[in-house]
């Protein structure tokens, strides 16, 4: 609990306009640490009335010094506050690790891309501009990047740091206010990052931080009149609420709404090459990951001795508690694990699943589950179809490329897909024929990739995060036009 014990501020309050505060309704819920089911610690039940204070802060930023602010200054207070993160990486990865059950090399590695993400985006701040356009004779025409405004922050349990600093970060680099309302299971890194934001100089009211329930603090943010922009990422339903609400303020949104992503292994893959990522895509944070490659399409010139490898990758697989750093942590909470043993009571109309195995040593009450890996399952099983969001994958044999293709495009989803093939032919046109965000060949995440736009199509949800787009997402472009005659 050392790294709870050193927390600067207190956990039960809220950051509203530079200030930590209690919440307004005076409530608490309490965090539970996954790797033991025991209490973490108590925080803030934010409401509605702590939603409109930091809503009425942030537009208070934009009227004083931050609307002011230049990108050039934008850029150094953002870079301070990623140098800050670097500096407590070790600090937001232990706390990380407790209040998620993330293996600890996981939340070292989600610390530093914050950090990476906020050095990206400070460095982008004075690089992004409008254009000059011709027109007619006499006029002159030139096109202005200018923020939304208040922007909303809906963010998810499983990978808070990196979510908060691909929407959080992108955000203030184009010089909106932000309000951020992290999810109930998972907040600690949000509120000291909001610290290190205060320590880091920006501006009160430039980031607001506000935890709460979903349907409380989150729907009072999302259904808010003053804000001008809502960024989610979570479930397809809670997207749909969002979206709602957003079209009933005519406010723009960006929905992430995790996926069913396949990667495709012809028959002339290296599959030595392929393996380690057709595993790791499957199992990084105990499968809740919105990118989880949650889907293996393999070629039958190749399935038996694939299916094989991954079978003997996953009897090695083991589960344990955050700290002992394990392939695998516990599941998020008691819910959320329920909900991944639904799915896989289903499946008894499947060849029994390959299992990894969870430690002696783990706490009872962790909310441990092994690894399951099936094959042969059909592609319109409830397995192959959707979103279980947790260490579970399935292995789909296919003939050819035509089939491939139209298993890969056969989920309501589309978020990221990968191919596997020596073909330099086959890898171009399979490009261009799925249908995803992201295409990797030869690969799998790309290592993260804080400068390639991310987001999905179909149930994935639309926008882009991550790189330029993001900039361009979290920015309005405004028309200027100048009659001054020859
Ligand atoms: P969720 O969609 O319920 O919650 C995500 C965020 O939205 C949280 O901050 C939550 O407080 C907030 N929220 C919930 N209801 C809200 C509402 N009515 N109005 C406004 N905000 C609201 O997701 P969850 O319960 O944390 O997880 C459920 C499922 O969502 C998972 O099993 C998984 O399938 C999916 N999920 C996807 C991602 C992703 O990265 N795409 C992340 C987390 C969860």
């Amino acid at each position: 609990m050392t790294a709870l014990a050193n927390l600067p501020f207190n956990p039960e309050h809220c950051f509203i306009d530079g200030t930590w505060r209690t919440g307004h309704c005076n409530k608490r819920l309490t965090l539970i640490n996954p790797s033991t089911g025991t209490a973490l610690c108590r925080i803030a039940r934010g409401d509605e009335t702590d939603i409109d204070e930091a809503v009425a802060a942030a537009a208070g930023a934009l009227n004083g010094e931050w609307g002011k602010s230049t990108a050039l200054e934008r850029g150094r207070m953002l870079a301070a506050l990623g140098d800050l993160v670097r500096q407590h990486a070790e600090q937001l990865a232990q706390i990380e690790s407790l209040d998620v059950g993330k293996p600890l090399t996981q939340s070292r590695a989600d610390a530093m891309a914050l950090a990476r993400y906020l050095e990206f985006y400070s460095g982008a701040a004075d690089k992004i501009h409008g254009e000059t356009l011709p027109y007619l004779s006499g006029y002159t025409v030139y096109t202005l990047r200018e923020p939304h405004g208040v922007t909303g922050h809906i963010v998810p349990w499983n990978y808070p740091m990196q979510i908060i600093g691909r929407s959080v970060g992108a955000a203030l680099t184009m010089g909106n206010a932000c309000v951020l309302k992290p999810a109930e299971d998972a907040c600690l890194t949000a509120l000291l990052f909001a610290e290190l934001a205060r320590q880091a100089g920006l501006p009160p009211g430039v980031l607001n931080v506000v935890p709460g329930i979903g349907k409380e603090a989150g729907a009072a943010l999302a259904a808010h009149s003053g804000v001008n922009h809502l960024s989610f990422t979570g479930s397809v339903a809670v997207g749909a609420a969002i979206q709602a609400s957003a079209a009933t303020n005519i406010v723009p949104v960006t929905l992430e709404l995790g996926g069913k992503s396949p990667q495709l292994v012809f028959d002339d893959a290296d599959l030595d090459a392929a393996l380690p990522f057709l595993l790791n895509a499957g199992i990084q944070n105990a499968g809740q990951t919105c990118s989880a490659s949650s889907r293996l399409l393999v070629q039958r010139g190749i399935y038996n001795e694939l299916v094989e490898r991954m079978s003997e990758n996953y009897r090695q697989l083991r589960v344990g508690p955050a700290v002992d750093d394990l392939a695998i942590g516990p599941l998020i909470s008691a819910v959320q694990k329920q909900s991944v043993e639904q799915y896989l009571s289903q499946a008894a109309d499947l060849t029994a699943p390959v299992r990894g195995s969870v430690i002696d040593t783990a706490p009872d009450n962790g909310f441990y589950l092994a690894p399951a890996l099936f094959h042969d399952v059909p592609a319109n099983h409830v397995l192959a179809q959707q979103e279980i969001f947790g260490p579970v994958q399935v292995i789909i044999p296919f003939d050819d490329e035509a089939q491939a293709v139209s298993l890969a495009n056969g989920t309501d989803f589309g978020l990221v897909a990968s191919v596997w093939t020596r073909d330099g032919a086959r890898q171009m046109r399979l490009a261009k024929a799925l249908k995803a965000g992201q295409i990797f060949i030869n690969n799998y995440g790309a290592g993260g990739g804080v400068e390639l736009p991310f987001g999905g199509v179909g149930k994935s949800g639309h926008g882009r995060e991550k790189g330029f787009e993001a900039l361009y997402g979290f920015s309005v472009l405004k028309t200027v036009a100048a009659h001054h005659g020859v």
